[in-house]
């Protein structure tokens, strides 16, 4: 009952002239899969982006956005721009955004919140350090992310938003977690959100996994019972490879 999804994260990949020829190469071939097919690409590149994906299966997802629509912001971009622009999705908290750039659960929450405002849906990326996973910290971290971006989300809200679980360990290594491994923490997230909300709305919310997602391995993590879609960085850029993602079923 919940469709998959299959979400590309070009982070900071691909120029404008980049994005047209993947959209060309992908041009007529999403049709039929039954999956539900995202990219996501920099800020740059969002314009190209929903031109091509007008009038075809494909749904798009900006990398971030701030929490404000508007004001004395140098730099950051606006979630009301990209809701105009024409934008389905946004990423937020990304391991990466978290290291690099700092960003908080509060910040987080903030931005699912201005995100859903604006009539988008938010892909909440969560993931647990290898340190915290040798620990035995790894579920109280990643429920705690959770809890915490969630806050103040209404149960319809957030049956429509995504959860990404992405093991920082495993996001561009070339090492993926077992599926096992991504099942149990899925399971773990869908029991968290049981706990704030109800089995309802914890059933029907979409959960991925990311973390060297390829052709290769996502049929195996795809059977798993809670796991119901990829956030795929590396494997997401070429359009064949991202067609045979789309098309694991087959
Ligand atoms: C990601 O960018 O979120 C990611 C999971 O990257 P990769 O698939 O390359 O590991």
């Amino acid at each position: 009952m919940r469709t998959p999804i299959i979400a590309g994260n070009w982070k900071m990949n691909k120029n404008p002239k980049e994005t047209q020829e993947f959209l060309d190469g992908i041009k007529g071939k999403l049709a039929e899969s039954g999956v539900e097919a995202i990219i996501g690409a920099p800020a740059i590149d969002l314009s190209t982006l929903v031109a091509g994906a007008e009038g075809s299966p494909l749904k798009t997802a900006a990398e971030n956005s701030y929490f404000e629509d508007e004001g004395a912001f140098t730099g950051e971009t606006s979630p009301k721009a990209l809701s105009e622009m024409g934008l389905d999705y946004v990423i937020i908290g990304h391991s990466e955004r978290r290291q690099y750039f700092k960003e908080t659960d509060e910040d987080i929450n903030k931005k699912a919140h201005a995100i859903l405002k604006n009539n988008m849906l938010p892909i909440i990326c969560c993931g647990e350090t290898l340190e915290q996973r040798e620990a035995g910290k790894a579920e109280e971290w990643v429920t705690g992310q959770i809890e915490n971006a969630v806050k103040g989300i209404s149960a319809a809200d957030l049956v429509k938003s995504v959860i990404a679980y992405e093991p920082i360990w495993a996001i561009g290594t070339g090492k993926t977690a077992t599926a096992d491994q991504a099942q149990e923490m899925a399971h773990v997230i869908r029991e968290k959100i049981a706990s704030l909300y109800d089995q309802d709305t914890a059933d029907k919310v979409r959960i991925l996994y990311g973390g060297s997602v390829k052709p290769a391995n996502v049929k195996e993590l795809m059977a798993k019972e809670d796991i119901d879609g990829g956030l795929v960085g590396g494997a997401s850029m070429d359009p064949e490879s991202f067609l045979a993602l789309v098309n694991y079923q087959n």
